[in-house]
C-alpha cells in the first residue's frame, strides 16, 4: 500500500537529484525493538536522515536538501523520469565516522543522532544472530560509543537508560548497571530488564527486547 509518490531532494552541494522512498503503511505490521533503542519497523525502512551523494560524494543532511518541485500529476513523462533517480542510501558505519569528522555533526542534536547512528549501523552486524566469544570491535566503534556516553550524560531518564546500554555494549558492565536509571522510565521497563539482565551476565552485545505478549 504505497502512501503517494517518492519526494524528490537536491543534494546542497551540487544538485544531484535523489530520491526519497516513501515508507510503506505499516499495516500493523511487527516493529522488532533492541536493547540500543534501535526500533525496525517491517517491512519497510524509513528513509535515513543523512546520506552521501553519488556524484560529488559530499555527505548531506536530508533536512539541508531542499525538496525539488514536484511537476503536475498530468505531466506523465516527468514523473518517469523521476523514478530513476538514484534512491537516497543509509551509510555504512565507515561513512558515519567520516562523516563526524568532516563536522556533519556540528550542533549538538545532529552530533547526538550521528553518533547514535553510527553507533546503530555498527551493531547492525550482531543483530539477529547469536554472537559468542570476545566482542571484537573497530576501535572507531569504542571512540563514538565515548563520545554518545558522555553526550546523553547530560540527558533525561531515556538518555540515561540508553547510556547504561552504551557503556554495557563497551563492556563496562558495572558501569552500566550503576547508570541504571530508577525507576525504569515508564514504558521502557522491559529494556531496563534486559539491560540489567545483560550486564549481570557480562554479555556486550547488542539484543532484541522480546516483544509484549
Ligand atoms: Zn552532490
Amino acid at each position: 500500500m504505497s502512501t503517494g509518490a517518492d519526494e524528490i531532494v537536491s543534494c546542497p552541494v551540487c544538485g544531484r537529484l535523489a530520491r526519497v522512498p516513501r515508507p510503506l503503511a505499516a499495516g500493523g505490521g511487527e516493529i522488532r525493538q533492541w536493547s540500543d533503542a534501535k526500533t525496525e519497523p517491517l517491512p519497510a525502512p524509513s528513509p535515513p536522515p543523512i546520506t552521501r551523494c553519488p556524484s560529488c560524494t559530499e555527505f548531506y543532511w536530508l533536512a539541508d536538501a531542499g525538496p525539488v518541485n514536484r511537476p503536475s500529476e498530468e505531466n506523465g513523462g516527468v514523473l518517469e523520469e523521476e523514478r530513476e533517480e538514484p534512491a537516497v542510501r543509509e551509510l555504512g558505519e565507515r561513512e558515519y565516522y567520516e562523516a563526524i569528522e568532516e563536522g556533519l555533526g556540528s550542533d549538538p542534536e545532529r552530533e547526538h543522532a550521528l553518533r547514535l547512528l553510527a553507533w546503530w549501523r555498527s551493531n547492525d552486524r550482531w543483530r539477529g544472530r547469536e554472537p559468542a566469544g570476545a566482542k571484537l570491535r573497530p576501535a572507531d566503534y569504542d571512540e563514538n560509543l565515548l563520545h554518545l556516553v558522555r553526550i546523553l550524560e547530560a540527558g533525561g531518564d531515556d538518555d540515561r537508560l540508553l547510556r547504561a546500554e552504551a557503556l554495557r555494549e563497551l563492556g563496562r558492565h558495572e558501569e552500566a548497571l550503576e547508570a541504571l536509571p530508577e525507576p525504569a522510565p515508564e514504558g521502557l521497563e522491559p529494556v531496563a530488564r534486559a539491560i540489567r539482565t545483560l550486564a549481570e551476565a557480562r554479555d556486550p552485545y547488542v539484543r532484541e527486547i522480546p516483544p509484549p505478549r
